[in-house]
């Protein structure tokens, strides 16, 4: 079971987006996926088909501990992976959770009782750096950074960057950076590819080889609850995303080779 973490506390710059449409495309294939939404505007449980009004239990409850992650998660029917939903109480689980001991270490104690039922756990980061982004962390094996290349995308890389290595420090040793992705990339922008070029000059093969194009499929696909794999397989946005997942499966069985 491989824990990642898609996480940039700059908001708006495709983590959402990324963890619908990488499921879906996980899932197809053949990998079995369940996504956790970490964010109380509940985006990816919207964009997966799933209606945020009649939610009775959802990821808040288990990081609170009033229920298990299996209690709470549903099958998006459409994208055919797994999803722990998110709604606004979810806001209220950082007061809460302020003065209890082991308050960072909750989701990682949920996703233990899974044991191995999934080959990805995508964890969808909200936009801070706050305590519900350090549970991600320290649960995940590895991090995920989306970004749109444009010209502070690498100032805010800096503090999160420091944030992956207190939690190194003192919860999660063993927490990598697995890559940096580009999204909503224009070809036709020259300071797009300008930063995109810094990027690689930079982090070098931290930085995934497929871009995400900026394509309207990828934004029109969450109004009607669905992966754009499914909404309209054959667009620009969602092969890229079928990519990546190639990538990100080319990548997992060569580390799992190094480790043999
Ligand atoms: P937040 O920080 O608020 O959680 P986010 O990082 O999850 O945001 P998304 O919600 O995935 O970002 O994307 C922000 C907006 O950009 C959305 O309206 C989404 O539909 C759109 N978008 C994301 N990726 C693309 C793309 N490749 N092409 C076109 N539009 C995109
Ligand atoms: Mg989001």
């Amino acid at each position: 079971m491989r824990i990642l973490a898609i996480t940039n506390q700059k908001g708006g710059v495709g983590k959402t987006t990324t963890c619908v449409n990488l499921a879906a495309s996980l899932v197809a294939a053949k990998s079995r996926v369940l996504l956790i939404d970490l964010d109380p505007q509940g985006n990816a449980t919207t964009g997966s088909g799933i209606d945020k009004a009649g939610l009775k239990q959802t990821i808040y409850h288990v990081l609170i501990g009033k229920k298990t992650l299996k209690e709470v998660i549903q099958t998006s029917e459409k994208g055919l992976f797994d999803i722990a939903p998110a709604s606004r109480d979810l806001a209220g689980a950082e007061v809460e959770l302020v003065n209890e001991i082991g308050r960072e270490t909750r989701l990682k104690l949920a996703l233990a009782e899974l044991n191995d039922s999934y080959d990805y756990v995508l964890l969808d980061c909200p936009p801070a750096l706050n305590l519900v982004t350090v549970n991600a962390l320290t649960a995940a094996n590895a991090v995920m950074i989306p970004m749109q290349c444009e010209y502070y995308a690498l100032e805010g890389l800096s503090d999160l960057v420091n944030t992956i290595k207190k939690v190194r420090t003192h919860l999660n040793s063993t927490l990598e950076i697995e890559g940096l992705l580009r999204t909503m990339f224009d070809n036709r922008n020259m300071l797009a590819q300008q930063v995109s070029a810094q990027l690689v000059s930079h982090f070098g093969d931290k930085v995934y080889s497929t871009v995400i194009p900026r394509n309207i499929r990828l934004a029109e696909a969450p109004s009607y609850g669905l992966p754009a794999l499914v909404y309209d397989r054959a667009s620009k946005g969602a092969q890229a995303y079928v990519e990546l997942a190639h990538e990100i499966i080319r990548r997992s069985k060569a580390k799992a080779n190094v480790a043999i």
